[in-house]
């Protein structure tokens, strides 16, 4: 069975703080009791030691002729403190025990100690016990003093109420202890399950579409941070995939439509009888099959960059020699169109680490679209600039230029910003796309400035430190 965290957490948070205050009264009991235990054998000694100096005195005092008054004194006294007295001394005619005198007190006082003894330690192990001890005069010993008492030890009644008060302070601390341990437990776990209840709920959300939502609360935890930003990066980046999904398909559908429904219409016109199969006819009817393959084509490219399924293979080359590559391509169509195609290089021996043949791509996409959006007359130039932390390539030209509104949008699939003239010039939509995406596999910027009527420049700009070279 699965068990929450909040018990969990509450479970061993309870667990960790009472574990060392445990073990903190436990060794403070035991040390305690061992304590109590010196003290009251000390005390039965001193007590002991009292009662067989005050008979010695007494002895002393009244020069062997002892009254009995002075001894029945020191007994009753000394059976107020748990002490059963017994003084022999037959030279002096003296046998006098208390227990003879007051043997109901005598048992009492017993008995009163052994209960005493027993509530606190039920298993206590005592009885009555004696010690002797010579009755001195003038230096000789003339008898004996036997003390009885419930031993080894006992605890007076102060004695016991100071021990058991001390027992109950501990009672009282540990279950303090135990409820502030329940509390924080609770608190704590309170605030750390709360945010992962509220993360598997966003989670839930998510997993039933609904993509984009996010979760705007902040929390002081590092790590409860990190997964409620892990989840929202998550649920963006899903929406805007969905969004990506949903936009795809509808410009699919909106840029295949036209040519399939040019296509249909050809064709029914010949099946009716309306139009004859000529060649022109076919001629037409192969073109408009043309652009769906191309657009197929390109999408499927665009696919492919989108995904990641294509793998650099950078390596230096000479920023000359490919160059002279891109030259020898265009320099026939910008001739037959009248337009001058220059190159610029800030240095003959520049190299540039990068996946020559994408790159390439990239460059004969931007050359053609400068070609085709530049009048006769007008010039195109493709310059390279070697700096310390990238390849920076341009393509500008003379040309028609973008307007300002559709600059931000050029780089968008099927975006073009004049749409009835490039259907006529063959322009799908799809070339500067694929441009981008190529460059930012380098770790790349493409950017573009244009005016109307004036030109129009793209830049690309590598990064030299991200590129690392194909093995
Ligand atoms: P296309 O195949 O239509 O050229 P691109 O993605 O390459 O598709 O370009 C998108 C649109 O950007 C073009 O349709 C055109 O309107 C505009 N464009 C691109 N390059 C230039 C340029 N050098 N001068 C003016 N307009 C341009």
């Amino acid at each position: 069975m699965l068990k929450s965290l909040k018990g969990r957490l509450v479970v061993l948070f309870t667990a960790f703080l009472l574990f060392p205050l445990l073990l903190f009264i436990i060794v403070f009991n035991v040390r305690v009791e061992s304590l109590f235990e010196g003290y009251a054998s000390a005390q039965q000694d001193q007590r002991i030691q009292q009662v067989v100096s005050q008979v010695t005195d007494l002895f002393q005092t009244e020069r062997g002729v002892v009254s009995l008054t002075g001894l029945e004194t020191i007994g009753n006294a000394a059976l107020q403190n748990g002490m059963v007295l017994h003084v022999t001394a037959l030279e002096y005619e003296i046998d006098w025990d208390i227990s003879t005198h007051r043997s109901e007190e005598c048992q009492l006082m017993l008995q009163h100690r052994e209960k005493n003894m027993h509530s606190r330690y039920p298993n206590f192990e005592g009885g009555y016990e004696q010690r002797s001890v010579d009755l001195t005069y003038n230096g000789l010993v003339i008898g004996e003093i036997v003390i009885g008492y419930y031993g080894p030890y006992t605890f007076d009644d102060g004695e016991l109420t100071l021990i058991n008060s001390l027992n109950k302070i501990f009672v009282i601390l540990a279950v303090t202890f135990l409820a502030l341990a329940v509390i924080f437990g609770v608190a704590l776990a309170v605030n750390l399950a709360k945010p992962m209840t509220t993360a598997s709920t966003l989670a839930k959300r998510i997993s039933h579409g609904d993509y984009g939502a996010k979760i705007n609360e902040r929390y002081s935890l590092k790590e409860t941070q990190a997964l409620i930003n892990a989840i929202n990066d998550m649920s963006e980046t899903l929406q805007t995939k969905e969004q990506q999904k949903r936009r795809l398909t509808a410009d699919v559908a909106h840029e295949l439509r036209t040519p399939l429904s040019n296509l249909q219409g050809h064709i029914e016109a010949v099946i009716d009888g309306v139009w004859e199969p000529t060649l022109e006819l076919m001629e037409s009817c192969h073109e408009e099959i043309c652009r769906l393959t191309q657009i197929v084509n390109l999408l499927l490219e665009l696919d492919k960059y989108e995904d990641g399924r294509v793998e650099l293979q950078c390596e230096q080359f000479k920023v000359t020699d490919f160059f002279e590559s891109l030259e020898s391509s265009f320099k026939l169509a910008a001739q037959e169109k009248g337009i001058k195609l220059k190159t610029e290089l800030d240095h003959e021996d520049a190299l540039c680490l990068a996946d020559q043949s994408r790159l390439k791509q990239c460059m004969v996409n931007l050359i053609s679209n400068a070609l085709r959006y530049t009048s006769p007359g007008g010039s195109v130039t493709v310059s390279y600039q070697d700096q310390a932390s990238a390849y920076i390539y341009s393509v500008s030209d003379t040309g028609i230029g973008i307007a300002p509104e559709d600059l931000s949008q050029i780089f968008e699939r099927f975006y073009r910003a004049d749409r009835s003239r490039t259907t006529h010039t063959g322009g799908v939509g799809i070339g500067l796309t694929i441009t981008k995406a190529i460059v930012e596999m380098h770790g790349g910027i493409i950017t573009v400035d244009s005016k109307r009527n004036q030109g129009t420049i793209f830049t690309i700009s590598l990064p030299r430190n991200t590129i690392a070279p194909y093995d």
